[in-house]
This record gives C-alpha cells, sequence and structure tokens, in this order.
C-alpha cells in the first residue's frame, strides 16, 4: 500500500503528465471504483473538463477541473495512473479512462479493485465526507509540536497505535510510523498521553524528518506514467532504519532488531534504544 510520500510522487508525476490537458471522454468502467457516481454521470461530467493541477490531501490525489470541481482518487492497495499513446490496447484493469485532448489517454489500473473516486466541487472539498475527517498535512503550520502534544495528550492508545490514525496524526503507515518512533528514540509501546515534552518535540521532528527523507529520495527515482504507470516504490527497494529489519544489528546501537504484532500491524523497533 503506498504511504503519504509514494503518493506525493504519483501527485508530481500526474502533475507534470496532464496539468492543462483537456478530458475528452471519460470512461468508468467498473462501477465501484467511483461508488457515487453513475457511468453517465462520470462519462458527462468529465467530458470538455480542463485538468487545472494536481494535488494531494493526506492519500488523497485532487485532480483539478475547470468550473471548480475536483476529482478525487484514493489509490487504496494497488490503484495507479498508466497514460498510453490513444491507439493502444488498454491495459489489464482498466477501470476508469480519460482520452486526452493530446491524444493520449490518462487509464487508471487496479488489479485489487480497492481505490476510489469521487467529483466533488471545489469548495466543497475541505468539508467532503473523505476529507474532513484528516489531521493537519505534517507539513503545515498546523502541525507543530503542541498541536502534537494536545493530540497525544487525549489518548491512551499505544503511540504507534495512535501515529497509523490518519485522522489524529497525518502522514505515517505502518512502515514510516515504525521508522519515526526510531528515529525519536521512542518505544512503540509507550502510552500516548503518557510521553513527556521532550519527547514529543523529538517525535515531531522525526516525522517530518522521515517524510521528507522520504520525498526526497523517491523524487531521484523516475516516477513515469508513460512506462510502468505511477506505482509506487515498493518497500524492498529502500534502506529501512528499522522496518522489515527483524534480527538484524541496530544501525544505532548494533543491539537486535525485534518485530511485535501490535494491533494487527508488525511493529519494528530497537528494545535498547527506544525507550
Ligand atoms: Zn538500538
Amino acid at each position: 500500500m503506498p504511504e503519504l510520500p509514494e503518493v506525493e510522487h504519483v501527485v508530481r508525476a500526474l502533475r507534470s503528465a496532464v496539468t492543462g490537458r483537456t478530458i475528452v471522454a471519460a470512461q468508468l468502467r467498473l462501477p465501484r471504483t467511483a461508488p457515487l457516481i453513475s457511468n453517465r454521470s462520470f462519462a458527462r461530467q468529465l467530458k470538455g473538463a480542463r485538468i487545472e493541477g494536481v494535488n494531494r490531501r493526506g492519500k488523497y490525489i485532487l485532480i483539478e477541473l475547470n468550473a471548480g470541481r475536483v476529482l478525487l482518487v484514493h489509490l487504496r492497495m494497488t490503484g495507479k495512473f498508466v497514460r498510453i499513446p490513444g491507439d493502444q490496447k488498454l491495459p489489464p484493469y482498466s477501470h476508469a479512462v480519460f482520452y486526452l485532448d493530446d491524444d493520449s489517454v490518462l487509464v487508471f489500473c487496479d488489479m485489487r479493485q480497492f481505490g476510489r473516486m469521487n467529483l466533488v466541487p471545489a469548495t466543497q472539498l475541505a468539508e467532503s465526507a473523505e476529507l474532513r475527517i484528516l489531521a493537519p498535512e505534517p507539513f503545515s503550520e498546523t502541525f507543530t509540536v503542541p498541536h502534537l502534544r494536545q493530540i497525544l495528550s487525549r489518548s491512551h492508545r499505544s503511540v504507534k497505535q495512535l501515529l497509523l490514525d490518519q485522522t489524529k496524526v497525518l502522514g505515517l503507515g505502518n512502515i514510516y510510523a515504525s521508522e519515526a518512533l526510531f528515529l525519536a528514540r521512542l518505544s512503540p509501546f509507550a502510552e500516548a498521553g503518557r510521553i513527556s515534552q521532550a519527547r514529543v518535540v523529538r517525535l515531531h521532528e522525526a516525522i517530518r524528518q522521515i517524510l521528507e527523507e522520504a520525498i526526497a529520495e523517491g523524487s531521484t527515482l523516475r516516477i513515469d506514467l508513460d512506462d510502468e504507470g505511477s506505482s509506487y516504490i515498493g518497500s524492498s527497494e529502500r534502506f529501512w532504519r528499522v522496518y522489515e529489519r527483524e534480527g538484524e544489528p541496530c544501525v544505532r546501537c548494533g543491539s537486535k532488531i525485534r518485530r511485535v504484532v501490535q494491533g494487527g500491524r508488525s511493529t519494528y523497533f530497537c528494545p535498547k534504544c527506544q525507550r
């Protein structure tokens, strides 16, 4: 499942590939991809729409159209965008297809079929069911140390589980939550509400650092919509400090990294330097 940094890469690739293009025709081929819109309405509403920009909120991709409309896309497990020449056969699992005015075709492919789309008026975007529950963006001015401290202080959950809740702290999935806690030298099992001020400062810094690194690292890898499509960078291609390193030495102290299942997800941590 792509995490926030990977979605950011997809957004950047889409932005450079389709901004300024007009959708000549659109086709919803799998109704559940856009469950709130009928196939006919999808085609009618998107025909002639100009793509004015591509942005992101949480893991939602916002394809901004003219006339104040936004196509909201969530990739979920396997959703990806591919751009193909107009005369090429559609790839497998093409669930939504956008024919563009430069004779290319933007295709939303999704093998597992969990990806979702919705069309929302821009003025109602912040209040949409999808976005209104999300916590502030990690790089926004709202996400401050006092803000994080307040969020943590209200919870009896473990800090790892709280970090995974996108309505509380946005941006960290299972990989980056483990990585951020390692960087902050914080036990994943610590009760969120009992974490000291000094540790909240470390955690706040670690969250931003981990996400910044991941976005910067990914941007050196080419995401080409024309080739493999916007599939995210697999975790196996990256070096993690603790994630998927069970039994290997900690990069800081040499102790063996441990893995524990926490809330149904694997948590990786160093038992010595994360306390
Ligand atoms: Zn260690």
